[in-house]
């Protein structure tokens, strides 16, 4: 656009009129963005979305990204981007819904006290809290997508231990009221490896929120909760006990987990989620903390998990069996980025506003679908000998 601008000012238009002739091609361009919002994604609530039985799509792993672009730490993995550069986190908002995403969620996953206080920024947990939820609802309102809260795993919680339950419940019970002021559509409760855990953070939404609960819990090495029940057991408590959606998310690779999708879904029936991160796990190595590094022979996590990441036609895999195993709830977790969300938006349906850009070969003026004459065929022989 950039460069047919400018091609047009050496053809004689003055500056003036090739800058307001590109302020106009923005324009229409967001125009069109927009319509498709309007269009596609009327504003129905989650609840009502599974009762008519739609999908929705949802990008998380933003702690991930934002320690892959230098704005947070590996290690204590806490949001304090979002005070710092709250731009980038607005602009990566309006990136995972421009790739598919149904959802802004707020970025407050590890923005609770225990997290801040283990950086000495205690301080800053409202403050940090309220902006978040802020900068989604900024995106969601602009894009008419579900705006969600966030809780997950207090890092603290041990089961038989009143005290540190009621310390969780205090954590739980601030987020939740801080996103229910700020006007949040449903509450995202997920990461737990315990269903204790998670239990307690559906009660809470419950008696905090009031507002609909999609609560996931993260698989290990077995295909039990830390806590010892089996998946499809926990997935029914917590569907009883009145969440809207529940499922998996983190720890699995897309294969770990769907395998163990299809074991939970012969006991439990109900909307399920599925949220792996895009990492290359194995049976050897189900999930993302327990891949070696061969090069090193020590873990990849999380440094050299980039080595093991999922490739396009692993993600459009993954989508396509979630799809076919009645997965509504679908996205992608720690490692996720958006090339793989508009692959998971266009295999549920979707022709979101990135897929204008979605890839064509047969434009690649050497690997593209064309008569080739025997220059061009001694040059594609050169590149990439078969
Ligand atoms: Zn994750």
């Amino acid at each position: 656009m950039l460069a047919s601008a400018l091609n047009k000012i050496s053809h004689g238009l003055t500056f003036g009129n090739a800058m307001n002739k590109l302020r106009l091609k923005i324009e229409k361009d967001q125009k069109v963005e927009s319509a498709y919002f309007q269009r596609t994604m009327p504003k129905k609530g989650l609840k009502e979305r599974i009762q008519a039985g739609d999908n929705i799509i949802v990008a998380e792993g933003y702690i991930f990204e934002f320690e892959r672009r230098g704005y947070l730490r590996a290690g204590c993995f806490v949001p304090e981007v979002v005070l710092e550069h709250p731009e980038q986190v607005k602009a990566v908002h309006e990136e995972y819904v421009h790739a598919g995403s149904d959802v802004v969620l707020a970025f407050t996953y590890y923005g609770h006290r225990e997290k801040l206080k283990l950086i000495g920024r205690e301080a800053d947990l409202k403050s940090l809290n309220i902006k978040a939820l802020r900068l989604a609802k900024e995106v969601a309102d602009r894009t008419n997508t579900l705006l969600a809260g966030n809780i997950c795993n207090s890092t603290i919680y041990k089961r038989d231990c009143p005290d540190a339950i009621e310390k969780t419940r205090a954590i739980f019970k601030e987020q939740i009221e801080w996103a229910i002021a700020e006007g949040v559509d449903y509450i995202v409760a997920e990461s737990f490896s315990e269903y204790g855990e998670a239990a307690l953070a559906l009660e809470c939404i419950k008696e905090y929120g009031k507002v609909p609960a999609v609560v996931t819990m993260i698989a290990h090495a077995e295909d039990k909760t830390v806590d010892g029940l089996m998946f499809g057991e926990a997935m029914n408590k917590l569907y009883a006990a009145g969440a809207d959606i529940v499922g998996l998310n983190c720890g699995r690779g897309p294969t770990t987990m769907l395998s163990l999708i299809g074991e939970i879904r012969k006991t439990y029936k109900g909307p399920m989620a599925a949220i792996p991160v895009p990492y290359r796990t194995t049976p050897d190595e189900p999930t993302f903390l327990s891949i070696i590094n061969p090069e090193t022979g020590k873990d990849a996590f999380p440094e050299d998990l980039t080595a093991f990441h999922c490739s396009r036609t692993q993600i459009r895999k993954f989508a396509e069996e979630a799809k076919e195993l009645g997965v509504q709830y679908v996205g992608l977790c720690c490692g996720n980025a958006s090339h793989f969300m508009r692959i998971v938006a266009e295999v549920y349906g979707r022709t979101p506003p990135a897929s204008k850009y979605s890839p064509d070969m047969s434009q690649h003026f050497i690997w593209g679908d064309k008569n080739f004459d025997s220059y061009l065929m001694d040059y594609r022989n050169t590149l990439a000998p078969k």
